[in-house]
C-alpha cells in the first residue's frame, strides 16, 4: 500500500499562523498590520482584508507592493488564489512562506535586516539574532528574547535559509548599448544640423555684404546720373523727364517730352 499526499495544485501550505498573526496585531490595536518577506519572486506583503467579517480566514497577498491575489486559508491546506498571471515562482515562494512562516519571518530579518512585521531596521542584537523586534513580537504573538532566539534558531538554521536574498539585478547590455548607440546617432545628427546653421548664417552674411556693396554702387550710380540729368536739363532746348512706372514685372523707366503725362 501506497501513501500519497494529495496537495491539490493551489495549495500554498499553512497559512493560519500568518492570519494568527495578523489577527493577534488587531486584537493589540494595529489598524492594518502587514507582514513582509523577501523571496525570490519578490516582497511579499501579507494583509486582512479592510472589509471582512468576523470567521473570515482570507489574506490579501500583494508582491512588490502590487495586489495578486487572495489565499483562503483552512486547516487542512490554504490555498490560493492568483488574480491572473503571477510571474514564476510565485506559487513556490508562497509554500516555502506557507510551510514554515516563523521560518521565513526569521529568514526576512536575517536576509534584511528588517523587521518582517514593521519594516524597521533591527538593530538590537537581539532583534537581529531572531530576526524581528520585541514590540512587533507582543503585537502580533511571537516568541522573543531567549525562546525567541531558540524558536528562530529552530526555525531558521544558518545553513538552510528559506528565504534566498535576491541577487540585484544583471545589466542589460542590450538595452544599455542600444542606448549608447541612439545617443551617438543624436550627437551626430544636433553636430550636423548646427555646422548647417552656421553654414546657412555665412551664407547670409555674404548675401547681406554683396547687398550692401550693390546698393552702394547703385547710389553712386544715380548721383552721377541725377547729376548729368540736372546739368543736361539745364542746357538742353526740349527738357527731358524720367518718369517711373511700376508694373507687375518690375519698373519700367520711360523718357518722355516735360509735361506729357
Ligand atoms: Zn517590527
Amino acid at each position: 500500500m501506497t501513501t500519497t499526499t494529495n496537495r491539490a495544485a493551489n495549495d500554498v501550505g499553512s497559512f493560519t499562523t500568518v492570519l494568527g498573526w495578523l489577527n493577534n496585531a488587531v486584537a493589540n490595536g494595529a489598524r492594518s498590520p502587514r507582514v513582509k518577506i523577501r523571496t525570490t519572486a519578490g516582497l511579499m506583503g501579507f494583509a486582512l482584508p479592510r472589509n471582512r467579517r468576523p470567521g473570515d480566514a482570507v489574506l490579501f497577498v500583494k508582491i512588490d507592493g502590487n495586489y495578486v491575489g487572495t489565499i483562503r486559508c483552512a486547516s487542512d491546506g490554504s490555498r490560493f488564489f492568483p488574480r491572473g498571471w503571477v510571474a514564476q515562482g510565485t506559487f513556490e515562494a508562497l509554500r516555502a512562506i506557507g510551510d514554515n512562516p516563523l521560518a521565513a519571518a526569521v529568514g526576512h530579518g536575517h536576509a534584511t535586516g528588517n523587521c518582517s512585521f514593521c519594516a524597521r531596521d533591527l538593530t538590537d542584537p537581539r532583534s537581529v539574532s531572531v530576526g524581528y523586534g520585541p514590540i512587533c513580537a507582543g503585537h502580533f504573538g511571537l516568541p522573543w528574547g531567549e525562546v525567541g532566539a531558540a524558536a528562530a534558531r529552530i526555525a531558521a538554521p544558518r545553513r538552510a535559509p528559506v528565504v534566498t536574498p535576491v541577487a540585484p539585478a544583471a545589466p542589460d547590455l542590450v538595452a544599455l548599448r542600444a542606448a549608447a548607440v541612439a545617443a551617438e546617432r543624436e550627437t551626430a545628427a544636433a553636430a550636423r544640423e548646427e555646422f548647417e546653421a552656421q553654414q546657412a548664417v555665412r551664407d547670409a552674411q555674404a548675401r547681406l555684404l554683396s547687398a550692401i556693396a550693390r546698393r552702394d554702387r547703385a547710389e553712386i550710380a544715380a548721383d552721377a546720373a541725377n547729376t548729368a540729368l540736372r546739368n543736361a536739363e539745364g542746357t538742353a532746348f526740349v527738357p527731358v523727364t524720367e518718369t517711373i512706372r511700376m508694373s507687375s514685372g518690375g519698373t519700367t523707366y520711360a523718357a518722355h517730352p516735360s509735361g506729357e503725362e
